[in-house]
């Protein structure tokens, strides 16, 4: 496969809209780099509100017939889906190493993981249940169903930009909701791929709709048109308040997944060596840039010069390069301002009185590249105690007490993910339960699946996605009082 190119069966540099490939009004398009190579890949259009407007049209027209199929009929959809991405999962790795720059075998796993959301909203299809209320009165009864909100719109990050949308898309659908989804104009192809995927598989047109462009123009017409009952995000806090505010004001639905800022407590009498395998998958997948991603590590003191010298032996196992070379497991970041922020943060770091143990530096295997760098001593005066790296740096903190471990990693304005690491049972739960996240891994380094609620608590966001609970978000109850039996 040329790795400087889109795989041909995904080259699609257009919206889709109402089941078709259409350009933004004029021809207006973006170029997309590679971030590996900073060279252009394509062009993606330049939409604004005009596009939305019709997308969302085109939604509000296919949703009665969608939302009118038996669960059955949407559910064999879901999974022709499924059949569709599994089929084509070498192109979309590619695409997304491509746009994104994630190594190859974390791409893979971001598009099967989005393939098993899907498979996961197909068979809760089946299990859309409602209630019969016990009846005061005895000449009635009382029902509850669950119904689609209707049409839905999604706006997605550049982080994860298949599998962001795979988790929305298969609870829109599977509710009986159509959705319009704006991916990140940073990774357009791997969301405009899901256009071809679901016309492939059979999903009529309208249900589906795929624009990227001006995101403030877009979001505004998304947050206001009425035909849109319910706007579901994933990105930064700053953006999500926006968003939230105004759905709020046209009292929309919203669910919004946004920032981080998660903890990883070692506990004294952890295993460190599990600790520090862990912790390199909580932090540096994706080269740091998820929103569960670690970004303060709190060390028991007794440890902490052990469990660094782990780490620091791991980060130095890294190897940087571009996502397609074998054996890399760490690519570059997404743009300059992203180089900007982690270089920021380890000067802070330093000027605090950090200790850089292992990195520190751009590397010279591009100019997005970054050392995986890992800094000691850490105190809450820094930057990166506060704020969300984003990035390939891991700052290691001590502390003394559970206590400590408790009221350091809380914090936060944020809420998402948080990890601990301990082998004792009465210490695993009293941390998991004190901890003020919406998502503890314990023991764990990798909590994500499409089986579990993922989502955050305060300024991470509200509503969850995956599991049982991921459908609540799409449905209405509706109660039936049927009287004069
Ligand atoms: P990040 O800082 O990680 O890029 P953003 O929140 O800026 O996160 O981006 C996430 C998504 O939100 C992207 O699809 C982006 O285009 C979109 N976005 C950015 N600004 C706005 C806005 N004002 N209105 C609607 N969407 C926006």
């Amino acid at each position: 496969m040329n790795t400087a190119e889109i795989p041909q069966q995904f080259r699609h540099l257009q919206n889709y809209i109402n089941g078709t490939w259409q350009a933004a009004k004029g021809g207006a398009c973006l170029a997309v780099t590679n971030p590996a190579t900073g060279l252009e890949i394509g062009t993606t259009p330049l939409s604004g509100a005009d596009e939305t407007r019709i997308a969302i049209e085109a939604a509000a027209r296919a949703f009665p017939s969608w939302a009118a199929l038996s669960a059955q009929e949407r559910a064999g959809k879901l999974h022709a889906l499924v059949r569709e991405i599994e089929q084509n999962a070498d192109d979309l790795a590619h695409l997304l190493t491509l746009e994104q720059g994630k190594p190859l075998a974390e791409a893979r796993g971001e598009i099967l993981g989005g393939a098993a959301y899907i498979r996961w909203f197909a068979e809760e299809t089946r299990r859309i249940y409602g209630d019969i209320i016990p009846s005061p009165w005895t000449d009635r009864r009382l029902l509850v169903t669950r119904g689609p909100v209707g049409v839905v719109a999604a706006i997605t990050p550049w982080n994860f930009p298949f599998s962001m949308i795979a988790r929305k898309l298969g609870a829109a659908l599977a509710a009986g909701c159509t959705i319009v989804i704006k991916p990140s104009e940073l990774t357009p192809f791997s969301g405009l791929a899901w256009g071809e995927l679901c016309a492939r598989a059979g999903i009529p047109a309208g249900v589906v709709n795929l624009l990227t462009g001006d995101a403030a123009a877009i979001g505004a017409v998304m947050t206001s048109h009425p035909a849109v009952r319910k706007i579901t995000f994933t990105g930064s806090t700053r953006v999500g308040k926006l968003l939230a505010g105004a759905a709020g004001r046209e009292m929309k639905r919203f669910s919004m997944e946004l920032g981080g800022n998660a903890p990883f407590i070692v506990m004294d009498d952890a295993d460190l060596d599990a600790a520090a395998a862990g912790a390199i998958a909580a932090k540096f997948r994706n080269a740091g840039q998820t929103c569960v991603c670690v970004n303060r590590f709190y060390v028991q003191r007794g440890v902490y010069e052990a469990f660094a010298e782990k780490l620091a032996h791991q980060i130095r196992n890294l190897k940087v390069g571009s996502g397609f070379e074998p054996e890399v497991t760490q690519g570059p970041l997404i743009n300059t301002a992203a180089m900007e922020k982690v270089a920021a943060h380890i000067e802070d770091a330093c000027a605090k009185g950090g200790r850089v143990l292992v990195g520190g530096k751009p590397s010279k295997a591009g100019a997005q590249f970054f050392e995986p760098t890992l800094i000691a001593d850490g105190t809450r005066e820094m930057m990166v105690a506060r704020d969300e790296t984003f990035g390939p740096l891991a700052v290691l903190f001590p502390f003394d007490t559970d206590e400590d471990a408790i009221s350091l990693a809380n914090d936060t304005e944020y809420g998402l993910a948080a990890y601990v690491y301990t082998q004792g049972l009465s210490r695993a739960v009293r941390l998991s339960e004190a901890l003020e996240y919406g998502m503890v891994g314990v023991n764990a380094g990798i909590i994500t699946t499409e089986v579990a609620p993922f989502g955050g608590v305060k300024a991470s966001g509200v509503g969850r996605e995956g599991s049982r609970y991921g459908l609540d978000d799409y449905l209405d109850l509706k109660y039936v009082s049927l009287g004069g039996l």
